[in-house]
């Protein structure tokens, strides 16, 4: 459906009342035009503002690619640390202060492939702060590369003939690593992005998100929003998200399910 010209003034005039803008940086971001983390960008915003955080009580950490970029583009404090190294970098800063909302951010190459070893330690650790992952299944930064999370079969420079390792499910991981809370989530649905921010940064331990996303300049055929837009629904209405091996079954049945798949009672 299209949004007529007055329909989208009038959103503009609702997101600009809301406030929301005052968590973004003065710098703009350098994303290319249509990168699904835009939509990411301003669902983590909209969750801060809703959340009455002030700026100085939020740090945002990250290692290296395109998402690694974030700390820059945000109104809070932030750190760009070392490639694949945000979590341990997060986790030192919520030991040094607790009081801080902690957010790691960074890509499917930098978290799964650099940094993997660190994703099952800072689950199992149950620390208090929070990891998204921007997943848009190709390493961008370097220009097309797959990465950890590329179907079988993926066409690049670095893989004429497809690859052929199957791909790591981040939500499943983080089921088996012991997350206390994981959501998976879609850059095209930055209020779905805002709900399980607001649900998991309040929750007191490890949350994770996993937000399937686009790289529109180096992936024309895989995860494109064509694609996403047609896969991915909203969880089942009798989810039972208190429960790790029914969402473990069901994140096996289901690869495109969106919401918060499980989340341990504290
Ligand atoms: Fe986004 Fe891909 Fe551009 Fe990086 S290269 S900013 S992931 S579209
Ligand atoms: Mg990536």
């Amino acid at each position: 459906m299209k949004t007529s010209g007055k329909a989208l003034a009038q959103k503009v005039e609702r997101i600009e009342a809301s406030e929301v803008f005052s968590i973004r940086s003065d710098e703009l971001p350098t994303w290319c035009p249509g990168c699904g983390y835009f939509g990411i960008h301003f669902g983590i915003n909209n969750a801060i503002q809703q959340l009455a955080l002030l700026h100085h009580q939020v740090v945002v950490v990250s290692g290296i690619g395109c998402a690694g970029r974030y700390p820059f583009f945000s109104h809070t404090y932030g750190l760009h640390t070392v490639h694949g190294r945000a979590l341990p970098v997060a986790t030192g800063v919520k030991l040094a202060n607790p009081e801080l909302t902690v957010l790691a951010v960074g890509g499917d190459g930098d978290g799964l492939g650099i940094g993997g070893g660190h994703f099952p330690h800072a689950a199992r650790r149950d620390i208090n702060i929070n990891y998204i992952l921007f997943d848009n299944a190709i390493y961008g930064l370097t220009k097309g590369q797959p990465s950890p999370s590329t179907p079988v079969g993926f066409k690049t420079k670095a893989s004429p003939q497809g690859t052929r390792e199957q791909p790591l499910n981040a939500t499943l991981l983080a089921l088996s690593y012991g997350a206390s809370f994981v959501a998976r989530l879609f850059a095209g649905d930055p209020e779905g992005i805002t709900r399980a921010l607001t649900a998991g940064i309040r929750h007191e331990g490890f949350s994770f998100y996993h937000v399937y996303t686009t790289c529109v300049t180096f992936d024309k055929q895989n995860r494109t929003w064509d694609h996403l837009k047609k896969s991915v629904h909203a969880l089942p209405e009798n989810h039972d998200r208190t429960d790790r091996g029914r969402a473990i079954e069901h994140v096996l049945r289901d690869n495109d399910s969106l919401g918060i798949i499980y989340q341990e009672s504290r």
